[in-house]
């Protein structure tokens, strides 16, 4: 069974929370109506503060602030390298408050505090380093044209943003989002998710002590179908940025389409498949696919929820795994020996158990876990399914939690045709010994990023996004900047050409 460790995070760690307000135009505001709204402890199941609920009339000031300042402010006038210092320095900022910031995020998504401090934090950091970086080598093309005229052409920024963003990663994705936006010199609108809003405010408050000018970036916490739903419907915002659900993600595409036709990108989840053949170290592809399910409790895009494994294998992989997945510390995200903290709110907690449940009606069999741990707190035990079928709904749609099915492949064909079997293509993962193999099947399955012999590694400097119904856009890379540039043609005469 697994050992829970409810709650008994040490108080020392414990930050008193600043930030609660709309950050407009540079300062920290009351919504419009005055209403506000609760963030929850899902380790304690309490309420830690409460929070502006940011609505349509505040989102309009918002984007009207952030016109604004593209129009006529300074930061999309700048030269690269004068953003990319003010970026530099925001970056410093964070990295002073990091214990502080790493805290927020694990009250208010349930996440480990460890893992914050040394992983997703730094990553974010990462990030915003690498676009601030880009910031002064965004350019154009000369376009050679013909002997009497020559092109080129123009990268310019697209002008507003909207950023609608998840609560499983509050911190990267924030800087995901925000840090290519801010290197092509556009200005923003970002709406965190209702659940996760205390580290976005903390870093709008250290943006503007970097020096981002009032108006380019702009927090308005508050809900979906509210304020989400007016920053996608907006006339006057140029490109919207969206990660999450793939039902939200139709009804941003829709408002988007309905409004002013924005360009948008989505990032929409997925259905990972990690495909495990038998020349591997048992032991090894053990860890990977425990740590692939289990990070992060589940709650992560690319999670490899379906583990596929060869027949050679399989018996005793399965063994193996459900012993070790009995070992997993489920308890409170702030002590150390923690592996896996609670679900991120009582909603998640409730479908993963609800999934829980289909899963057995379906007929799978439950090997370990199925159960909520404790009765304070979203704390799920980390549950493996077998002799799942492919139509199952445990094997199709996402989960989101700390619960995987397990599948018996016999040929590599199989294994492609049963990988690539969701109407997800977010990521992958192969293990195998045999290079043939591994390009084969890398090549063969539709997915954004494919991992062969690792899982999750990832970069600032690695497209990141979706094939299929996972979206279309990528996040990271270089190539990210173009989500928010346009591209200008401009043409002139050499000399005195008769045009
Ligand atoms: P999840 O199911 O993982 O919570 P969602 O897709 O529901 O993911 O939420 C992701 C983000 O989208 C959150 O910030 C949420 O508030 C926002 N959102 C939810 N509904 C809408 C909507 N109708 N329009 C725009 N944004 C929305």
């Amino acid at each position: 069974t697994h050992t829970s460790h409810l709650p008994s995070s040490p108080i020392t760690m414990m930050p008193t929370i600043k930030f609660t307000n709309l950050f407009i135009n540079g300062h920290f505001v009351h919504s419009v109506s005055g209403r506000t709204f609760e963030t929850i402890d899902p380790r304690t199941e309490e309420v830690i503060t409460r929070v502006s609920e940011g609505n349509k009339e505040d989102i309009d000031i918002a984007v009207k602030a952030a016109r604004e300042a593209f129009d006529s402010g300074p930061w999309p006038r700048m030269t690269g390298s004068e953003r990319a210092k003010i970026m530099m320095k925001w970056a410093d900022l964070i990295e002073e408050n990091i214990e502080e910031i790493a805290a927020l995020d694990t009250m208010d998504a349930g996440k480990l505090y460890y893992f914050n401090k040394v992983g997703e934090i730094p990553s974010a950091i990462d990030t915003l380093r690498y676009y601030a970086g880009a910031a002064d080598k965004i350019h154009g093309e000369v376009l050679k044209m013909n002997r009497e005229l020559y092109g080129y052409t123009l990268l310019e920024p697209i002008g507003v943003v909207g950023h609608i963003i998840p609560w499983n990663a509050p911190s990267l994705t924030f800087f995901i989002k925000v840090s290519p936006s801010l290197a092509a010199g556009c200005t923003m609108v970002l709406k965190p998710a209702e659940q996760t809003p205390l580290s976005a405010l903390f870093y709008a408050h250290l943006a503007k002590l970097a020096g981002i000018p009032d108006g380019v970036l702009n927090v308005v916490p508050g809900f979906g179908p509210t304020a989400g739903a007016a920053i996608s419907a907006h006339m006057d915002i140029d490109t919207v940025s969206f990660t999450g659900s793939i039902q939200v993600g139709r009804e941003v595409m829709q408002a988007a389409a309905t409004s002013n036709l924005k360009p948008i990108s989505l990032e929409l989840g997925g259905k990972s498949p990690l495909i495990i053949f038998d020349d591997v170290d048992i032991d090894k592809a053990v860890q990977l696919a425990l740590f692939g399910i289990l990070f992060n409790k589940g709650e992560v895009c690319v999670a490899s929820s379906r583990v596929l494994v060869q027949e050679g294998i399989y018996d005793e992989f399965e063994k193996k795994l459900v012993e070790k997945a009995k070992c997993w510390i489920v308890g409170d995200p702030f002590d150390p020996k923690s592996q896996q903290g609670p679900q991120a709110d009582k909603k998640q907690l409730e479908n993963v158990l609800s999934y829980i449940e289909q899963g057995k009606r379906e007929g799978a069999t439950l090997l370990t876990g199925g159960n909520r741990v404790g009765n304070k707190g979203y704390y799920v035990e980390p549950t493996i399914f077998s002799n799942v079928k492919e139509d199952m709904v445990i094997a199709q749609e996402e989960i989101f939690g700390p619960v995987v099915v397990l599948m018996k492949f016999r040929t590599m064909e199989e294994a492609i045709k049963s990988g690539n079997n969701t109407k997800y293509g977010l990521a992958a993962g192969i293990m195998t010994q045999n290079l043939d193999i591994a390009n084969t099947v890398s090549r063969s399955i539709r997915a954004g990023i494919v991992w062969i012999n690792c899982y999750f590694t990832a970069g600032s400097d690695v497209p990141f996004g979706g094939y299929k119904m996972s979206g279309f856009g990528r996040d990271m890379g270089m190539v990210a900047l173009h989500k928010y540039l346009q591209l200008k043609s401009v043409i002139t005469p050499i000399h005195n050409s008769p045009w």
